[in-house]
């Protein structure tokens, strides 16, 4: 048993032995994340502000940083069911390739026709809705995975969907708007002419790509404007962190019944949901005190919050109308430049997060697009799988540990989370191959810019 059994290609878990409750890693954290402000008054934002935003079981799981363990409805169960549990790989193929000692494991989260782990927080974020007798939800999507898992789930559910996409994926993907549509949602290119907000960020900003943080402005205006509408947000939210850390409680799960401890966790970092659901867990059994793990944060050079922002608090969207959350933070008013890892281009970072980096318990680091692509591409000709570019942040760091491990020649055992696939990114793999993918870096001027306009509550 234990240390000398042989570890499978996959680790599966039988389905009686998925999670049954969601982990809220907030619960064993000491210092707990700030909470949300109303922009208005600069006062926490109470139950009843935040229901008329969300709807009323997730405002309560927002608020809840005491609750260790929620469990997990039977309807959102069998939905799971039909893609998870997710596998759990270890990366023989790439240890191989890399000729490291150290021991590769990686989630692998895109085995769904949304191709990302965004599903998991979808349908809980419909259940919710369709449980309070809601017609639809309104929601924003940068690179098209969140649009996508939210119409798949509201197409399970029978609800409505209206989806508010940065215009610049909206125009390279048009495949991704295609199954959206499929499902029956509804896809606006943002920002738009269908809302005050992007009439007025039009207005000011005539040629603008559309940013995550302007898609969130108009979709919550339209889910305040609309009866029997609620906005839902893919990432950032602790409620989001809550359920995503359904892949953590898998993949310690199946390392748990192979006697496995990883010694790192890697994950890519865009608003934190699938790296806070990873690592959820295991950070938990760190700030109880039973083990100690590193954990590392991956973000894009040119969106890098963690490791060039602000600990502040700032709004969640351009347009400033939606709480305020403290965070590491380029500013709301932040346009990334057009990097092709959409899913990572968001100005700000889950508050849970932040105050775990802030508390000096993970770690964060910055990679340039064209390293991050000559991982991904690595990585497919070995294990198989075309990455997205979002989860390639993580291989890249994972590999440049893999390495590390190689030159000292310590078997550290690395595990990172394989968020999605690539297929619909293929006009950034087509850059890349062509030899045209340039990295952009905001300058500190370029960021000092944006924090100088955060606003006066700090
Ligand atoms: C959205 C997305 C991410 C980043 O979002 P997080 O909330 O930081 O997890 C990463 N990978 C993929 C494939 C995505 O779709």
């Amino acid at each position: 048993m234990g240390e000398n059994r042989e570890i499978p290609y996959k680790i599966y878990l039988e389905e009686h032995e998925m999670p049954t409750q969601w982990y809220n890693v907030r619960a064993d954290m000491k210092n707990k994340p700030a909470p949300l402000l109303n922009p208005g008054t600069g006062q926490p934002m109470t139950l009843e502000e935040l229901s008329g935003v969300f709807c009323t079981e997730l405002a309560k799981q927002e608020l809840d940083d005491t609750t260790a363990y929620f469990d997990i409805p039977d309807e959102i169960l069998q939905f799971y069911k039909m893609y998870r549990p997710a596998p759990l790989v270890r990366a023989y193929h790439l240890e191989r390739a890399l000729g490291t000692p150290a021991k590769i494991y990686y989630k692998f989260e895109g085995n769904n026709t949304s191709g990302s782990h965004k599903l998991n927080s979808a349908i809980a974020q419909a259940y919710y809705a369709k449980n309070q007798g809601l017609k639809g939800v309104t929601t924003e999507t940068g690179a098209g995975q969140w649009g996508t898992a939210l119409s798949m789930a509201c197409a399970f559910l029978g609800l409505d969907c209206q989806v508010y996409m940065v215009k610049v994926s909206y125009e390279q993907k048009p495949f991704r708007r295609e199954v959206m549509r499929t499902y029956g949602a509804s896809v606006t290119p943002s920002p738009s002419d269908k809302t005050e907000v992007g009439r007025k960020i039009l207005a000011e900003f005539p040629d603008t790509n559309g940013s995550l943080g302007c898609a969130i402005s108009e979709a919550v205006e339209a889910a305040t404007t609309q009866e029997g509408y609620r906005y839902v947000l893919g990432s950032v939210l602790a409620q989001v962190l809550l359920h995503q850390s359904v892949i953590g409680l898998e993949t310690k799960a199946a390392m748990d019944k192979y006697d496995v401890t990883p010694d790192i966790i890697i994950g890519c970092a865009g608003g934190g949901s699938n790296l806070g659901g990873l690592i959820s867990p295991f950070m938990g059994e760190k700030l109880r005190g039973e083990k100690d793990y590193r954990f590392i944060a991956v973000e894009p050079a040119s969106c890098p919050s963690f490791t060039r922002g602000k600990y502040a608090y700032d709004f969640c969207d351009t347009g400033a109308i939606c709480p305020l959350a403290k965070m590491y933070t380029m500013g709301s008013s932040f346009m990334p430049s057009p990097n092709h890892a959409g899913g990572l281009r968001y100005h700000g970072m889950s508050s849970v997060l932040s105050q775990l980096y802030d508390d000096g318990l993970m770690e964060a680091t910055s990679v340039e697009q064209t390293a991050v692509f000559e991982a991904a591409q690595q990585f497919a000709r070995v294990e198989g799988i075309l990455p997205a570019p979002e989860s390639s942040h993580a291989i890249r760091v994972a590999i440049d540990e893999a390495m590390k491990c190689k030159e000292t020649g310590e078997d550290k055992t690395i595990l990172f989370g394989l968020t999605g696939t690539g297929y619909f990114d293929m006009y950034a793999y087509e850059k890349f191959n062509d030899g045209k993918m340039s990295d952009y870096i905001p300058t500190d001027e370029d960021i000092a810019a944006s924090l100088a306009k955060l606003p006066s509550v700090n």
